[in-house]
């Protein structure tokens, strides 16, 4: 499947949110990431599915890996990153890649050194990749001046789970990508609702990690919020109480989503879901019984901008 890198970019007034995409591909089986999922629902829903959202032939799910840019009065900010090149992982789709973020990063007009905060919504391997490279035998901080976020919880969860069975299962990206920061004397840890600058701050969304927080970004004239992994995959808005195997406690993530969404579709917030592909941003709308007769069991749709 051809990688879609469409840019966007919103202008919310005064604040800009620009997507730096890593990767957009079908890496996942439906049973890999939701237990509920069943190959009969997979193909009751393939008519929407397919192509976009999963690829039929290798029965895979497309997530998109990719960063938002931040930029507010003069502060540029990133929210997670990706994957990271050069990263030891025991999944191919992201062992020892190179990728094209950096060149995507600087088509924003953005070098490394000019990143002021690199915020982690969540310490999970496809969120925290580009905040180290390999210089030699080591690996340093991409974004020399920059300070990294983590919230409290986050990082108390992860720095005292060594063995992890997400660690063992992807590699230790703890070791690689989050500890050098900390050795660097660049990381600062944060509330899960800090204000990171005017108009954006973080909104506490525990449950998926038990300090995964998503990004509110308020503009002149236009707010955002960018969901983080509150859902995965579009099939999460259509059966809302699915968790993802990666949800660390299941019954909480569960509640804060189906919180969130009754929240979101309410007020017509425009969201940014962290692994949706272009152009990302929309809105969640709840259905009516019977509106959607094809698949009278979704619960809310996803209407790209
Ligand atoms: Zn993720």
């Amino acid at each position: 499947m051809q990688n879609d890198i469409a840019a966007l970019t919103l202008d919310l007034g005064g604040v800009r949110v620009t997507r730096v995409e890593e990767a957009s591909d079908p890496i996942l089986r439906p049973a890999e990431i939701f237990p509920d999922s069943t190959p009969e629902i997979i193909q009751a829903n393939l008519d929407w599915l397919s192509p976009r959202f999963y690829d039929a032939e290798s029965d895979r799910l497309v997530i998109t890996i990719q960063s938002f840019l931040l930029q507010s009065g003069g502060l540029n900010i990133l929210v997670d990153t990706c994957v990271g090149d050069c990263k030891q992982r025991l999944r191919p789709d992201f062992d020892n890649k190179r990728w094209r973020w950096l060149e995507r990063l600087a088509a924003a007009g953005v070098q490394p050194q000019d990143v002021h905060f690199a915020v982690s919504t969540h310490l999970h391997v496809d969120h925290v990749g580009w905040h180290t490279q390999r210089v030699g035998d080591e690996w340093k901080p991409t974004f020399p001046n920059a300070r990294y976020l983590f919230t409290h919880p986050e990082w108390e969860y992860w720095r005292n789970n060594e063995g992890h069975p997400a660690l063992v299962r992807t590699g230790d990206y703890i070791g690689d990508s989050v500890w050098p920061l900390f050795h660097a004397g660049q990381a600062d840890l944060v509330a899960m609702d800090h204000e990171i600058a005017p108009g954006i701050a973080l909104v506490p969304l525990p449950g998926h990690t038990p300090g995964h927080v998503g990004v509110s970004v308020s503009g002149s004239h236009r707010e955002v919020l960018l969901t983080a992994d509150l859902f995965h995959h579009p099939l999460q808005c259509c059966y809302p109480h699915w968790n993802t195997r990666f949800c660390l406690d299941p019954e909480h993530s569960r509640a804060t989503r189906l919180r969130m969404m009754a929240h979101l579709a309410e007020t017509g917030l425009l969201v940014l879901p962290a692994h949706f592909p272009a152009p990302t941003a929309g809105v969640l709308r709840k259905l009516t019984p019977g509106e959607d007769a094809v698949h009278p069991d979704h619960v809310y749709r996803f209407d790209f901008q």
